[in-house]
C-alpha cells in the first residue's frame, strides 16, 4: 500500500493518517515529525531544516526530496509500502515523488477553510504539559490546566491571522499538487467533517473502494 494524504492544517490529517497507516499496516511517514526529530538530534539535514523552519519557510524541493527518498529506501517501506503525511507539498515535489516511486492512492481529506479556522483559533494549550483545550471546552478553573496546574493559552501560531497565512500557502502551493494527482486518476476526496471515528471509517471505505476498482 502506497498512500499519500493531503489536508489543510486543522483538517485532522495527522490523526487520520495514523489511523489509516495502522489499518493498512503501512509505515506512517510524517515529514514534519521527521524534520523535527532530525533538528532535535542535530543531524546536518536537521540543522538545515531548522534554519528554514525558524524563518517560517518551506524547505527547498530538492532537500525535502532527499529526505523522503532516503526514508523510502528503508526495509520497512520496501516490505509494507508507506503512508506519506506532509509530502508532497508542491507540484514540483509531487512530480518528483512519482519519479522515485509509484503511488496507489492520494487521499484528499476535505474540511472547508471556515471550519478549520474555527477549530484552530478556538484551540488553547497548556504551557506545562501540552494538553489541548478549546474555548468551548476550557479547563474547570480559570484557564489553569486540570492535569498539571499550568497556564492554558493560545499559541501564537493558532491566531486567526497566522492560520489564514498558512491556509493561503496551502491553497497556492499544495492545491496544484492535489489537482495533479486527480489528473493522474489517483485522487480520492473524502469529507473530513465529523467525529474522528466517522471520518476514519469514511476514509478506509473510500481507499478500499478505489483499490478494488483498480484491481
Ligand atoms: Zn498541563
Amino acid at each position: 500500500m502506497r498512500l499519500v494524504v493531503f489536508g489543510r492544517q486543522g483538517a485532522g490529517k495527522g490523526t487520520q493518517s495514523a489511523r489509516l497507516a495502522a489499518h493498512f499496516d503501512a509505515p506512517h511517514i510524517s515529514t514534519g515529525d521527521m524534520l523535527r526529530e532530525a533538528a532535535a538530534a542535530g543531524t546536518p539535514i536537521g540543522l538545515e531544516a531548522k534554519g528554514y523552519m525558524d524563518a517560517g519557510r518551506l524547505l527547498p524541493d530538492e532537500v525535502m526530496l532527499g529526505v523522503v527518498e532516503e526514508r523510502l529506501a528503508q526495509p520497512d517501506v520496501l516490505e509494507h509500502g508507506f503512508l506519506l503525511d506532509g509530502f508532497p507539498r508542491t507540484l514540483g515535489q509531487a512530480e518528483a515523488l512519482l519519479g522515485i516511486t509509484e503511488v496507489d492512492v492520494a487521499v484528499n481529506l476535505e474540511v472547508p477553510e471556515e471550519v478549520v479556522i474555527e477549530r484552530i483559533s478556538s484551540r488553547r494549550v497548556c504551557k506545562g504539559c501540552g494538553r489541548i483545550y478549546s474555548v468551548a471546552e476550557p479547563p474547570s478553573t480559570n484557564w489553569t490546566c486540570d492535569t498539571c496546574g499550568g497556564e492554558v493559552v493560545q499559541r501564537p501560531d493558532d491566531t486567526s491571522d497566522a492560520v489564514a497565512a498558512r491556509l493561503a500557502t496551502y491553497q497556492a502551493e499544495t492545491i496544484p499538487a492535489v489537482h495533479w494527482f486527480d489528473t493522474k486518476g489517483l485522487l480520492v476526496t473524502v469529507d473530513g467533517v465529523g467525529t474522528p471515528d466517522e471520518v476514519a471509517e469514511r476514509l478506509i471505505a473510500a481507499v478500499e473502494a478505489r483499490l478494488a476498482e483498480r484491481r
